[in-house]
């Protein structure tokens, strides 16, 4: 077998064999192939896409590269969540425990964030304290005792698409739909997990800038999903604004101990209320109305945000300068006044992203570091009426400079009209393996 021949054949629109997969796959880890021909494949599968059945044997390949969870250690049905990344998504710090604290086991494994997008494990380390790189049976013994517990992915998790999205990153190939579902699912079902929850994000500030493109991406996902035996479900979820007011990582478990503690920001309180009655429903903890009365008693009755203290405690955590109120330690408090009147249309979410990493929240770099109080907390969002003089919003950084960058960049993502917006619906639709539900 050649890689040539598959080059070839996936170029000319003909569906692949396992045997041929395999090859490509196994072949490429060794380094027996090289990058310029699994960047020429790549490219085909861009323009080509894959089969289900080419899509289903490509997952299996990754997935099988290394480690795979035995959750089996875990009692009880294993739900796990995953969000496709967004800016200010604070949503598995409060879900999580809401999920556990309604009987249902979270053991989840969360990455760092890159680029414009923010990472769960990099908000978790903004607590004193914290361990998340935990061995795994401790890891087990977490879960089995308190019902949910979050660490950074394993090092030997699906090194293939560690080692093929490095690829993709520098080739124009992230864009392909078969390409981020096999990389999302399969390590996802590495992951171990008997139900996945996918939060499937559209939007300015999302992968998938349609509706469509989101759905389609879903249908795929939840597809393999059951050709692994997994109940799945996909939310997609809007990303035109960001999640919350909160951008930067203690500003977010900030906003995430709020909405615990029943307050916070409504389109962030929708977005985790219906995620986590999802969650409950796969696990079968009864119908939709039913899921969703546990979520909001839980968050009501308090006993999410004592799950949420008996993890961070389990991780060696200290959660207590966040639990009622917090004070940011940054050097630098910047107030971003408006010049502008009228009513926020949109806000380019990318662009906030962006603005939040510049402070100091989130990296350019794998390798750079990352100053956990910097950030952004949003005073007005899309649809709100703003006059000159108002405050946009609060920065929080080591320095003055970066702070009037990230104003530029803040205010240039800023569409300002004059008529009130409609006011868009957060959650856009439902996908599962029977259908599509829209909102
Ligand atoms: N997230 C992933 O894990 N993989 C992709 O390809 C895109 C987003």
């Amino acid at each position: 077998m050649r890689a040539y021949d598959i080059i070839e054949k996936k170029r000319d629109k003909k569906e692949l064999t396992e045997e041929e997969i395999k090859f490509l796959i196994n072949g490429y880890i060794s380094n027996e192939i090289a990058d310029y021909q699994m960047s020429a494949f790549l490219m085909a599968v861009y323009f080509n896409g894959m089969t289900d059945k080419e899509c289903k044997i490509f997952t299996e390949c990754m997935l099988h590269s290394g480690d795979v969870m035995d959750l089996s250690h875990v009692e009880g049905i294993k739900v796990d969540k995953h969000s496709t990344g967004g800016v200010g998504d604070k949503t598995t710090l409060i879900i999580t425990p809401i999920v556990a604290a309604c009987g249902v086991k979270v053991a989840k494994m969360s990455g760092r964030g890159l680029g414009h997008t923010g990472g769960t494990i990099d908000k978790l380390e903004s607590i004193p304290g914290i361990n998340v790189a935990l061995p795994v049976k401790k890891f087990f013994d977490i879960v089995n005792s308190v019902g949910c517990c979050v660490v950074s992915q394993s090092g030997n998790l699906v090194p293939a698409d560690k080692k093929i999205y490095a690829l993709r990153d520098v080739t124009a190939t992230v864009e392909s739909m078969p390409l981020i579902a096999s990389s999302i699912m399969s390590k996802k079902i590495a992951s171990g997990a008997d139900c996945i929850l996918l939060d499937v994000k559209v939007g300015s500030g999302a992968f998938m800038k349609t509706k469509e493109d989101a759905i389609e991406l879903s249908k795929i996902m939840v597809k393999i999903g059951y050709d692994f035996n997994r109940k799945v479900i996909a939310l997609v979820t809007d990303m035109d604004s960001p999640l919350g007011y909160a951008i930067g990582n203690a500003l977010e478990v900030f906003e995430a101990c709020e909405v615990l503690n029943g307050k916070g920001p409504d389109d962030l309180k929708k977005v985790c209320v219906s995620l986590a009655s999802n969650m409950l429903f796969m696990a079968g903890k009864g119908n939709a109305e039913e899921c969703e009365s546990r979520v909001l008693e839980s968050i009501k009755n308090g006993s999410a945000m004592v799950k949420f203290k008996e993890m961070i405690n389990a991780q060696s955590g200290d959660i207590s300068r966040f639990e009622n109120g917090y004070v940011n330690n940054s050097k630098i408090k910047y107030e971003v006044v408006s010049c502008f009147e009228g009513y926020i249309e949109s806000m380019d979410t990318e662009m906030l992203g962006k603005a939040a990493m510049i402070l100091g929240a989130g990296r350019k770099r794998k390798e750079d570091s990352i100053d956990y109080e910097a950030g952004i907390m949003l005073c007005k969002k899309t649809n709100d009426k703003i006059k000159t003089g108002d405050v946009l919003a609060l920065f929080y950084s080591s320095s003055i400079e970066k702070c009037k960058e990230a104003e530029a960049i803040l205010k240039n993502s800023l569409k300002i009209g004059v008529n009130e917006p409609c006011k868009a619906s957060i959650i856009k639709a439902k996908v599962t393996i029977n259908g599509i539900q829209n909102f």
